[in-house]
């Protein structure tokens, strides 16, 4: 199959800001504000790949993280530490691993599935809150956090193919730490003693191992990748200046470069929120390029949000994907969401976070 045209490449990155997007103009691409009802990692990239709201498909914080209670014992793993693990396991203590709401779990059915079960073929690589990977119609190597290893890559032999450095390439926090041992904030701290050249340097090598990866894998009708460099450096060393520099020539690059070697027929740029300052922003961004301009049409005043993206994807596949969204394209049926739910629920979910000194 390779060298048969893709039909839509859709390149993610966490965090990317539709104000600090579009004021660069980014050639090629008509940028929309994405609007985010809970501009969290976790929750907002399922409902980009499901088009339901957290509610519906269960993943309610940064990492994935299965309910209120696991949340609870995930935090009680931070103040343990890793001596406190090496005692447990010392112990013989059932260990206090982390575990996932992921696609595994949830009942919403995310866009891939919706594709590849009407023949469609994908590669999806780097996709955030993705693992355990299932079976797709083509390729699906999980996105951070990259846990059971034994289950990140679809089809399995594919595994042998990637470089065991393949989770610091998609997220700089597998540098750091093992997502499924350590609290959230372990990495901060080691990330800020290196100072701000440190990490450039190092994201700038593996984010381009990430991409030459992502091109070797064989072409498919939708392509889909995505990078998290925007939001890590953003939490660490803020988002402006320097550091802004840094990332959007990156993402500029990046969306030339990826862009020129696929040649895809159509591409979507897309974020889970924005990031302005020291904090996520409700906005993220929408890049349309090439055919898909003419296909999108939205009514007057109308804003997109992530909940839109799958089902927009199926639209232009003419595969209808049902959810909570809407298809832009205008193919699939214009539905109401309940909005009060998702405004609770993101407030919810922002206090917690909060008290916890996420954000
Ligand atoms: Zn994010
Ligand atoms: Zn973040």
């Amino acid at each position: 199959m390779q060298g048969s045209r893709s039909k839509l490449l859709v390149m993610g990155f966490d965090g990317l800001d539709y104000e600090l997007f579009k004021q660069r103009g980014p050639a090629g691409l008509e940028v929309l504000p994405l609007y985010s009802p809970v501009p969290v990692t976790g929750p907002a990239w399922t409902s980009i790949y499901t088009g339901d709201s957290t509610t519906t498909h269960g993943v309610r914080n940064v990492y994935g993280l299965e309910t209120r209670r696991r949340y609870a014992r995930n935090e009680l793993l931070h103040w343990v530490g890793w001596y406190g693990h090496q005692l447990f396991r010392l112990l013989r203590f059932k260990p206090l691993h982390r575990r996932y709401v992921t696609r595994a779990r949830t009942q919403s059915k995310y866009i891939w599935d919706t594709l590849s079960a009407a023949g469609v073929r994908v590669k999806v690589v780097a996709m955030p809150i993705t693992c355990p990977v299932r079976k797709v119609n083509g390729i699906h190597v999980g996105g951070f956090p990259v846990v059971t290893r034994k289950a990140w890559c679809y089809p399995a032999e594919l595994s042998e193919k990637v470089p065991a450095d393949y989770p610091k390439w998609c997220d700089i926090i597998h540098c750091f730490q093992d997502p499924e041992l350590h609290s959230h904030r372990h990495w901060k701290r080691r990330l800020k003693a290196m100072g701000l050249e440190g990490p450039k340097k190092t994201l700038a090598e593996n984010t381009e191992k990430l991409a030459a990866f992502f091109l070797s894998l064989p072409g498919a009708d939708l392509e889909m990748i995505q990078f998290s460099f925007i939001d890590r450096l953003g939490h660490v060393f803020g988002m402006g200046g320097a550091p802004e520099e840094f990332c959007y020539d990156m993402v500029l690059r990046l969306i030339r470069n990826v862009g020129d070697a696929v040649r895809p027929e159509a591409m979507m740029v897309i974020s889970d929120h924005g990031f302005q300052g020291d904090a996520h922003t409700d906005y993220g961004a929408l890049g349309l390029g090439g055919t898909i301009r003419d296909l999108i049409h939205l009514p007057a005043g109308y804003t997109p949000t992530v909940l839109d993206v799958a089902p927009t994807i199926g639209g232009l596949f003419g595969v209808p994907h049902l959810c909570e969204g809407n298809d832009l394209t205008g193919v699939g049926p214009y539905v109401t969401r309940p909005r009060e739910e998702d405004e609770r629920e993101k407030a919810d979910i922002m206090g917690r976070l909060r008290e916890l000194g996420y954000l």
